[in-house]
């Protein structure tokens, strides 16, 4: 297992991730950049972290000091990394990405395996070649996607020698690929969204609901006929309405896209959002649920009750997907951590 906590364990706080995560002993961590690594590092994390995002030539350096695994494409970086282990005394550790139709970095599957005669010579003695893998593209819809770069990818590991193929760790699948195709595993998977309880397509086992969103409600009032909410006055009281004011926004990474169009949940009852998402609040129409007062919490993103709003429904409704809804929650909004054990 490859857990993915890249962007700050996608927007939810990489310390307290690695905590619940490391009781569960994973082969590794991965992370995007280079200074996400560092910062693995800085928390205590001695296991191997692996970076997967292309590493800018200029922080070279401080990942082979830092012993993070780096994952490289070309030869000229492979030819870099060598180098700079070698001056620095190190052995630096690699992962190869095989680009089977991803098309953003690693080396095109098409040149043909016998690259590998290449790589292995440009990685001498101080780079130590420890993974292959790729990256699924469309396992979340098309099954059919999987199937040919899984099988793009295997002409690569068929070409590794019987000793490389105990010492190189082949893995392909993140968690939709995971769903879709537990037997094509390999020797290792690198969940993400899934941890996070964000669901991969209808069709595919959803996760547990992992974020709940809340806010409290900072004022109530009473909006007669005419009555209009927010910037651009777009919501106006068609009768007698009462509103309350959530204190959220998009400043928090609540999604504007929301405006008078997404809901909340208020002592268990959805209730809708009205007028446009602002900076550091949002209305919600609550004409009709009794006894809302300054200080109730509301749920945007959770269970009250028997209601639910799930992370899935809100991304859908703001037009975008689970991973930009969690990454895009700002330093201004508190994580608060509920352990399993209650505290
Ligand atoms: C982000 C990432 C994953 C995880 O993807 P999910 O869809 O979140 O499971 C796996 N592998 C690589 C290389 C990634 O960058």
């Amino acid at each position: 297992m490859i857990p993915m906590l890249k962007a700050n364990a996608y927007g939810l706080g990489v310390r307290e991730v690695v905590s619940a995560l490391e009781p569960s002993d994973p082969w590794a961590y991965g992370v995007a950049t280079v200074e996400e690594g560092l910062e693995m590092r800085a928390l205590g994390v001695e296991r191997p972290v692996v970076v997967f995002s292309p590493a800018p030539r200029g922080s070279i350096g401080s990942a082979v000091e830092a012993e993070l695994s780096l994952s490289v494409g070309d030869l000229e970086t492979m030819r870099l990394l060598a180098d700079t282990a070698d001056r620095a005394g190190r052995v630096a550790r690699v992962h190869l990405e095989v680009d089977t139709g991803m098309g953003r970095s690693g080396v095109p599957w098409a040149i043909g395996a016998s690259w590998l005669h290449e790589f292995r010579t440009a990685a001498g003695d101080s780079v130590r070649w420890v993974g292959m893998y790729t990256h699924l593209h469309s396992a979340e819809t098309d099954p059919a996607s999987v199937r040919t770069q899984l099988d793009r990818f295997s002409t690569w590991t068929r070409a590794l020698g019987s000793e490389e193929r105990s010492t190189v760790l082949c893995h392909t699948l993140n968690s939709a690929g995971i769903l879709r195709s537990p037997e094509r595993a390999g020797d290792a998977v690198r969940p993400g969204i899934f941890l996070y309880g964000g669901g991969s397509a209808p069709d595919l086992p959803g996760p547990r609901p992992v974020v709940s969103l809340r806010a409290r409600v900072v004022h109530v009032r009473d909006a007669g006929p005419g009555s209009t909410v927010g910037y651009g006055a777009t919501h106006r009281a068609e009768g007698n309405e009462r509103w309350a004011t959530l204190a959220i926004g998009y400043g928090d990474g609540f999604p504007r896209a929301l405006g008078n169009s997404g809901r909340a949940l208020i002592q268990g009852t959805p209730v809708p959002i009205v007028g446009r998402v602002s900076m550091d609040v949002t209305v919600v129409n609550i004409t009709g649920v009794d006894g809302v007062g300054v200080g109730d919490v509301a749920t945007l993103i959770g269970r009250d009750g028997a209601a639910e709003i799930t992370l899935d429904e809100v991304a859908d409704h703001a037009g975008t997907i689970s991973y930009e809804i969690l990454t895009g929650f700002s330093s201004r909004l508190p994580r608060v951590w509920e352990w399993a054990d209650g505290g």
